[in-house]
């Protein structure tokens, strides 16, 4: 089983049609030679048993009714010579055309000498007969015909005649026994034959088809914990691992995707980028792990500020940020904005070195536009870095917006002053 289990399915497919090709040879062979040792059974049964039964029931009946009742009628004188001696000839051709079809089969060695014996009791009889039809012929002493003497000697030829019947009858049913024995022994070979055959090829097929479904299922496992895998590896090259959010190559893909798309349909889109202030300061001051911690503390807040399905938040290098929003207008980018920089601060971080406050803060270059279709694809970053610029130079802890017409609207604002 196991042995099966481990060929290959092309194999397993070959030795399925092997068994149930060897089966079929199996069978058809078995079939054929007992259809011959039936076709012999028969051959004989006909030509040795029952023809030979026939010449010599015939061949009986010739002497008994037509040789010996005309012989009596002759001698009573109910029939006259001329057609006593028709009838006799008749009888006499009849008998010897009989006796020699009978002697034509064939004879085993024992049996030979008896029909040899057979035959000249009959010859004695026959000479007998063929005097009675000269004296026919003659026309003179009809009345010497003995019936007496004839009827002894056709009594003879009827025994020799019985005894070879019952022989031949004997051989018959031998014959027979042996056709209805083989009949029976072919019907049992081949069903035997025909139920392991049977048998093996269901066992095998079953075999054959639950170690197929076996390893389709292990395929499928693979294949799924694979597709699991190849998941885990997409995302993980698609994340970064200190904040959680996608990375620059994430936004690189997101962004060229959305553009297009916004291009075909004509919506807004809005690309925010977002620069902790003073972060070299912090670093400075607090130290390279707790900087860290406020990364992910200020990559936290994002996340809680920016749920919607169409908001997507990247970690594009170091203290920067991303954001893309894909639907709504200027005016929610504005609030958004407004909002992203209100819960930075509402972190409370401590920043004593900032130039923006007591705490930690972000600066913020938005900007929101329909993309026309021509728009070269990094106009929108640039316009974005430019207005971080600007929002750095103008104090930190805000943002600068501005919409399609390029002209930015001046809506600095500081976090708290908004
Ligand atoms: P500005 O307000 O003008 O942005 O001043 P800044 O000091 O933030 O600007 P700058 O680009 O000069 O400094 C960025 C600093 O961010 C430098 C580096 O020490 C720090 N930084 C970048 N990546 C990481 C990081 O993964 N972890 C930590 N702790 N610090 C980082
Ligand atoms: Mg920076
Ligand atoms: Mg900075």
């Amino acid at each position: 089983m196991s042995l099966i289990h481990s060929l290959r399915l092309n194999t397993k497919l070959l030795l399925l049609l092997v068994v149930i090709g060897v089966g079929l040879l199996l069978v058809g062979i078995v079939g054929y030679s007992n259809i011959s040792a039936m076709k012999r059974n028969l051959d004989n049964l006909y030509f040795g048993s029952f023809t030979p039964v026939n010449e010599l029931s015939e061949l009986l009946h010739t002497y008994n009714r037509g040789v010996e009742s005309t012989v009596f009628k002759l001698a009573d004188g109910t029939l006259a010579p001329f057609e006593a001696s028709a009838q006799l000839s008749e009888s006499l051709d009849r008998a010897r055309r009989l006796w020699n079809s009978y002697r034509s089969h064939y004879q085993s060695d024992a049996e030979k000498e008896y029909v040899a014996y057979a035959g000249a009791t009959m010859e004695r009889a026959n000479r007998h007969i063929a005097r009675i039809i000269d004296v026919c012929h003659q026309g003179i002493n009809v009345r010497r015909v003995s019936a007496a003497s004839t009827s002894r000697l056709i009594d003879d030829v009827s025994e020799v005649i019985s005894r070879l019947l019952q022989y031949e009858k004997d051989v018959a049913g031998f014959e027979r026994r042996k056709l209805l024995s083989t009949y029976d022994g072919t019907l049992v070979q081949l069903l035997i034959i025909f139920g392991s055959v049977t048998g093996a090829v269901l066992w095998l097929a079953y075999t054959v088809f639950s170690s197929i479904r076996r390893q389709q299922k292990a395929l499928e496992d693979t294949t799924k914990s694979l597709k699991a895998a190849n998941s885990k590896l997409e995302s993980a090259s698609y994340t970064d691992s200190l904040t959680g959010l996608y990375n620059r190559r994430y936004f690189n893909m997101v962004y060229d995707r959305e553009l297009k798309r916004a291009k075909r349909s004509g919506n807004y889109l809005t690309f925010m980028m977002l620069d902790v202030d003073d972060f070299k300061k912090f670093n400075d001051t607090y130290g390279h792990i707790e900087g860290d911690k406020a990364l992910k503390a200020v990559a936290d807040a994002l996340k809680e500020a920016l749920k919607r399905p169409g908001d997507y938040l990247f970690r594009l290098g170091g203290e920067e940020f991303g954001v893309l929003i894909t639907e709504g207008d200027p005016k929610n980018a504005k609030t958004m904005a407004q909002r992203i920089c209100s819960s930075v601060e509402a972190l409370q971080i401590p920043h004593e070195q900032s130039r923006a406050g007591a705490v930690l803060t972000v600066s913020i270059g938005a900007t929101s536009l329909i993309p026309s279709l021509s728009l070269d694809e990094n106009m929108m970053l640039s316009m974005a870095d430019a207005n971080l610029y600007e929002a750095k130079e103008a104090g930190r802890n805000g943002y600068i917006f501005s919409t399609e017409t390029l002209t930015r609207s001046h809506l600095y604002s500081r976090a708290g002053a908004a």
